[in-house]
């Protein structure tokens, strides 16, 4: 059985490494089949695509979308899109530039925080010009001495009800999903886990993601406890969606789980992979 591992993060958006990088650790970790998913971003996988091949692993071209759906951020992962597709790529362009004047805002709810200078100090590091993320001000604030890694900032900072959180409007589910399916590629609602939607609310959004063309979820996330595994196998029967699953890894030291650390798919679930 091959291993897949269908989410990772390069220096495209808020990983630690390069896309050349990422490719040759998940090979020298086991991975054979490997998806890099950069937030609102596919500029990386033409890299990724050289070192695959080099490694002789297969690369699965995908991207991260940010979403907004009742109000949260939710995201959709798109595998095997075409990255030259001009509708995605406009799309893309279109969420990442709502990232500049957000994190303008954020700097600005930092600073009423009594933090100065977080606007300068994310851009320290920001590795790709085109798309600075929370991630970043998580650096910062590390760095700054305001918490004692990334994981602590997110309990404490920029996110709802926190210093330095700002309200944003992403994607709309049903575009990102179009533009995934748009781009040939199938559509993953990544680590549903994570949304603090109840019962009722994830019927909603698997039903609402499945009738915008969605293909599959993530059964398998680093953000998913075991019985979250078996939960999330169980909405994929139910609601006909292929099961997914990915490391989520963004870099060494910064990460939930390294790449290719991932279980194996539970029985009953149709995988991702199951026509390629
Ligand atoms: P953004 O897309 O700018 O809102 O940033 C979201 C990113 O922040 C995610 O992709 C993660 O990399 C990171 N993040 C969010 N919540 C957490 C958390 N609790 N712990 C660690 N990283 C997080
Ligand atoms: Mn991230
Ligand atoms: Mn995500
Ligand atoms: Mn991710």
């Amino acid at each position: 059985m091959p291993r897949y591992d269908l989410h990772c993060h390069s220096t495209h958006s808020d990983g630690l490494l390069p896309p050349a990088a990422v490719v040759a650790r998940a090979a020298a970790r086991g991975v054979d089949v490997l998806a890099l998913t950069d937030h609102d971003e596919v500029s990386g996988l033409a890299e990724a695509r050289i070192a695959a091949a080099a490694a002789r692993i297969t690369l699965v071209t995908g991207t991260e979308l940010s979403v907004t759906w009742e109000g949260l951020t939710v995201h959709v992962v798109g595998l095997g899109i075409d990255p030259s597709s001009p509708a995605l790529a406009l799309g893309l362009e279109t969420i990442r530039s709502g990232r500049t004047l957000r994190a303008r805002r954020i700097a600005d709810a930092l600073a009423e925080a009594g933090i100065r200078g977080a606007y300068e100090g994310a851009l320290k590091f920001v590795t790709s010009e085109r798309l600075v993320s929370r991630t970043h001000f998580a650096r910062f604030l590390v760095e700054a001495g305001y918490a004692g890694d990334v994981k602590d900032v997110f309990n404490r900072y920029l996110v709802r009800g926190k210093p330095g959180y700002v309200a944003h409007a992403w994607a709309a589910l049903s575009e990102a999903v179009g533009w995934i399916n748009g781009a040939g590629g199938q559509a993953v609602l990544a680590h549903p886990g994570r949304y603090p939607v109840g019962r009722s609310g994830m019927r909603r959004l698997l039903a609402e993601f499945r009738a915008a063309g969605g293909q599959a979820i993530e059964v398998l996330s680093p953000s998913h406890t075991p019985a979250e595994r078996a939960e999330f196998a169980g909405h994929a029967r139910v609601f006909g969606l292929l099961a997914s699953g990915g490391s989520d890894f963004h870099g060494p030291g910064e990460s939930w789980m390294d790449l290719g650390g991932l279980p194996e798919l539970p029985a009953g679930v149709v995988p991702v992979w199951n026509d390629w």
